[in-house]
């Protein structure tokens, strides 16, 4: 099967033969190597001088709540949100109880940077929180003008880049950034199982805010720079991911691979375009490198198209919250080479033609 949802990806046969590793223990020297090793690529990918990964056990929601843990009790933070995964963003700053306000934008709209402006002029909030690219419509927010505001404003931004690390630009320095989350099995290639933090060593020394254990994200730096773990890490996963990062390396890092994921995605609209089917966004460029949502064609059912792609070996993916039964989208991340992009064209144009 070929995964066209955005993560889990399609993994390499590389990635998938490191999962039948050796059995480890998380508390044995070689896996203290390994995770070293681990956490200085993630660093490597966006040549992050004086930032330091932090690896957590669990999906790329564990690590946006974990980087939350960087917001302090009793200071406010500015949620700037346009779709599920920046609600989900305010849901979790709602469950720690920590003071936030949502700067809502439609989901498909862009963020108005102004209003983040004005917003944050006030110097009410301590932090920003956004989501780099928004997977519910497969936006890429603007980062470069919203970090600018922030650093204009003293205000430190904290970005869910789940969708995007790997995959799109992050300049971390002058975007205003004091952490990213995300995790193995989107743009990385890696299995899911593992998620990490990649944050400003000086951040990470703050007392932490935490309001959980499992996801106190100094907890877990403090014992991985210590060459520990702060409890077991998923071993298999995280070897897995050592070689998805050799790989990405291999082949010339995030550049490389949008620019692969740039031709797929480019592929995939052409044909759906010539089948009279609307993109949900505006314009071509509002979307990500790896997603493109599409507005359902009148009297076809997602479950439908659904279906008959999956017949040919493909899972799309339906939409979320407002958007179900209304969209359906397509991933390009993962392991997918030209073969798998024709048979796919071929799919397409019977499923939707
Ligand atoms: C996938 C995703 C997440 C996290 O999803 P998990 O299912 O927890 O891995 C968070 N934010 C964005 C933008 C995503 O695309």
């Amino acid at each position: 099967m070929k995964l066209l949802n955005p993560g889990p990806v399609t993994m390499s046969a590389r990635v998938k033969r490191a999962l039948s590793f050796d059995d480890e223990c998380h508390r044995e020297p070689e896996f203290a190597a390994l995770v070293g090793d681990v956490r200085r690529r993630l660093a490597d990918v966006y040549a992050a001088e004086g930032w330091e990964a932090v690896l957590l056990g669990g999906s790329g929601t564990a690590a946006v709540e974990a980087m939350l843990a960087l917001v302090a009790p009793n200071e406010a933070a500015l949620v700037v949100a346009n779709g599920v995964y920046g609600e989900r963003i305010a849901a979790m700053l709602r469950a720690q109880q920590k003071p936030h306000e949502v700067l809502a934008a439609p989901w498909t709209e862009p963020i108005d940077v102004a209003s983040v402006d004005r917003a944050l002029a006030t110097g009410a909030f301590g932090h920003a929180v956004v989501v780099h690219h928004e997977t519910t419509t497969g936006r890429l927010n603007d980062l470069a003008a919203i970090g600018a505001v922030c650093t204009r404003h003293g205000v430190p931004l904290l970005v869910d880049a789940v969708s995007s690390f790997g995959a799109e630009a992050l300049d971390l320095a002058s975007w205003g950034c004091e952490a990213v989350a995300a995790t193995a099995n989107k743009c990385l290639h890696g299995a899911p199982g593992v998620a990490f933090v990649l944050a400003r060593e000086e951040a990470l020394d703050r007392p932490s805010g935490a309001t959980s254990v499992t996801l106190d994200l100094r907890r877990h730096a403090i014992a991985q720079r210590a060459g520990g773990a702060a409890f077991t890490l998923p071993t298999h996963v995280v070897r897995a991911l050592r070689e998805a990062l050799a790989e990405l390396d291999e082949h010339g890092g995030w550049r490389r691979r949008r620019e692969a994921y740039r031709a797929r995605a480019a592929r995939v609209r052409r044909v759906v375009r010539e089948l009279g089917v609307e993109l949900l966004l505006a314009r071509e460029g509002d979307y990500a490198s790896s997603l493109t949502s599409w507005r359902l064609p009148a009297r076809r059912a997602y479950v439908d198209v659904h279906a008959r792609l999956k017949r040919d070996g493909f899972v799309i993916y339906r939409g979320q919250g407002a958007l179900d039964g209304e969209i359906f989208r397509i991933a390009v991340m993962g392991d997918l080479d030209d073969a798998d992009m024709d048979r796919l064209a071929a799919s397409l144009r019977a499923a939707l033609g």
